[in-house]
């Protein structure tokens, strides 16, 4: 039998020691998750001291701060207060011997678009690193509180797994009342969870009822304890003494009795209304997001749900490089395979549909990929993804079909009608981002063009009023004296090393662009005037002592810059004659310089 706890309070204390004494249960300490308790460490000092006058029982765990404890939040203050409120738990903890300590995921169950979600996961699993490395001898799980899915949790314990003091403490009350059931909860999280909270309730409201005094099927649990919670801590978290005393009693016959645990109900399948509402949802959100990577992550979770797949990805056939590569999608980073290779390469090449519930046993499949990435794939559906003019731009294509229960189950034509839906939306998104892709930037250097400059320009920095940004305009010094020296071949090749050194040069956040000929245009965000001229002068020498080599012939490149601060008042065009004023300048003064 798996170890049970009550909920314990300094106040009343005699009375929970004598119920753990009694039916041999540990505690979980529900003292210190109030603001009034974590701020006032007199207060944490009085309570600690009557725990030990008093005496813990052998195996005890804490709640920790849970009221307003927002890691996400878009409020720098309202992190730094979680955080802290945070920290003292895990002291107070510390102090007290607690086993370990429990603290909630709230994320707002009305907010479910995935950039809140990815958020909460990545700022959530941020801090609990922090936490799980400095208290690494506590415990610390994990609690689905107003969560209507599995998502987040589920998100947060892969990324934490790797640390033997996470867990998932799973509200088994909580998801009852959630959108999800139950069944699927513990599908998802089934291997993360070391700590469960037990109530009973309505089915509708978080009641914490004495165990057998509301709806909650205590049958399914008990197949859930035999199974998937041998190894979990239970707590029955119910403050009253009476309704605890009463509770172990129920939950005691009930794991006792003969009575046949109950086996969950096989989910069915989403039924077509269901369905329909879901793709509703997907193409409601696809209007109003606006970024190509979420737009072709609701796609990737639309087609996976859509035919009931583990997974779904847009493959992308990079003509220029001969590959196939992914979208990056949730959960899963790009990948990158030589075209012509693979499911994918057979489906892009033929332009055929493949629905194959046997991949290994065909000779296309490539099981390197799963070697490497530790997945196994057992279905495969991929479908040719096709721009408007009807040429194959890459494929989608999902993975592992299975039912609600997780067996493995086959690929049949329906589906590949279904992707297809989605994959047509996906084709308007990808050859849309394309087009835009292309019609910024330059042909001969792959460097932005002027459109971008000026889009960048409009969307980072017109109302960029507290920020500063440099500019920097640099233009090779005789160039045409390459042209008519080496060629027009060579001339080029000078173009594309040099942009490829600007581009190796700049930051995520920086523009460089193409503005003409031979000129070019770097913008640095966050730079001042000393730290742009400083770049400028990196890249004169740098360009200065590197030797073009044409095969036959070695020769050397300078180039002239401006560097300047972008005006923020300003718009772009009087900001790049300014800088065009020192480039002139440079060019005026000897070339091979920069002037600010
Ligand atoms: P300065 O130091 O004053 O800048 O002299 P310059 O010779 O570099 O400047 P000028 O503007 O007189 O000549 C620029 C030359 O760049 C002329 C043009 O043929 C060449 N050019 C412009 N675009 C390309 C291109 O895409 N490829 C090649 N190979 N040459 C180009
Ligand atoms: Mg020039
Ligand atoms: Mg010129």
């Amino acid at each position: 039998m798996g170890r049970f706890l009550i909920v314990s309070f300094e106040e009343n204390l005699e009375k929970y020691k004598e119920i753990s004494e009694k039916y041999n249960v540990g505690f979980e300490l529900n003292d210190f998750y109030d603001p009034d308790v974590l701020t006032n460490s007199d207060r944490q000092e009085e309570i600690i001291a009557k725990y030990r006058e008093i005496g813990l029982p052998d195996y005890y765990t804490m709640h920790g701060a849970f009221y307003d404890i927002i890691l996400f939040s878009q409020e720098k203050e309202i992190v730094e207060i979680s955080k802290k409120r945070m920290l003292t738990s895990m002291d107070i903890a510390q102090k007290i011997g607690a086993a370990a300590v429990v603290f909630h995921t709230n994320a707002n169950p009305f907010l479910v678009n995935l950039p809140y979600l990815k958020n909460v996961v990545d700022r959530t699993v941020e801090f609990y690193k922090e936490l799980l490395e400095k208290y690494s001898d506590i415990n610390i799980y994990v609690e689905n509180m107003f969560d209507d899915t599995p998502y987040v949790i589920k998100e947060i314990a892969e990324k934490l797994s790797g640390y033997d003091n996470f867990g998932v403490c799973f509200d088994y009350a909580h998801a009852s009342i959630s959108k999800t059931p139950v069944c699927e909860w513990i599908e998802s999280l089934k291997g993360y969870i070391k700590h469960v909270h037990i109530n009973d309730n309505n089915l509708r409201k978080d009641l914490h009822l004495g165990l057998g005094k509301g709806k909650i099927n205590w049958l399914e649990f008990k197949f859930y304890y035999e199974t998937v919670f041998k190894d979990a801590d239970i707590l029955i978290e119910i403050n009253q003494p009476e309704e605890q005393k009463a509770s172990i009693e129920y939950i005691r016959n009930l794991i006792q009795s003969n009575e046949m645990s109950y086996e969950p109900d096989v989910k069915k399948r989403p039924n077509a209304e269901e369905m329909l509402e879901n793709i509703f949802y997907c193409m409601t959100e696809l209007m109003t997001e606006k970024k190509f990577e979420e737009n072709l992550s609701l796609l990737n979770e639309l087609g996976s749900s859509i035919v009931g797949a583990e997974r779904a990805s847009f493959w992308y056939w990079d003509k220029k490089n001969k590959k196939y590569w992914t979208f990056a999608a949730m959960g899963n980073g790009k990948m990158i395979i030589d075209e012509k290779t693979g499911i994918v390469g057979k489906c892009i090449e033929q332009d055929e549909t493949i629905l194959c519930n046997d991949p290994y046993s065909m000779d296309e499949f490539n099981d390197k990929v799963d070697e490497n990435t530790g997945y196994v794939t057992k279905s495969i559906l991929c479908i040719p993804v096709k721009n408007s003019k009807g040429e194959v731009m890459g494929a989608f294509e999902a993975l592992n079909k299975y039912d609600s229960r997780r067996n493995d189950i086959p690929f049949e034509e329906e589906d590949s009608r279904r992707l297809s839906l989605v994959a047509a939306f996906g084709e308007k998104t990808i050859e849309s981002y394309l087009l835009h892709r292309e019609a910024q930037s330059d042909e001969l250097t792959g460097l932005k063009n002027r459109y971008a400059f000026y889009e960048f320009y409009n969307k980072n920095l017109s109302k960029y009023e507290d920020g500063k940004a440099a500019i920097i305009m640099c233009d090779i010094d005789h160039f045409k004296k390459i042209n008519d020296t080496y060629g027009h071949n060579v001339g080029d090749l000078v173009l594309k090393e040099i942009a490829g050194k600007i581009r190796a040069n700049v930051g995520e956040k920086d523009l460089s662009v193409r503005w003409g000929g031979e000129e070019f245009i770097i913008i640095l965000m966050d730079k001042d005037e000393d730290e742009a001229y400083e770049f400028a002068e990196n890249m004169r020498k740098t360009i200065q002592s590197y030797e073009f080599d044409t095969g036959s012939e070695k020769f050397n490149v300078t180039m002239s810059f401006g560097v300047d601060m972008i005006n923020l008042k300003e718009n772009a065009e009087i900001n790049v004659k300014n800088v065009d004023d020192k480039l002139y300048k440079a060019k005026n003064t000897g070339r091979n310089r920069v002037i600010r």
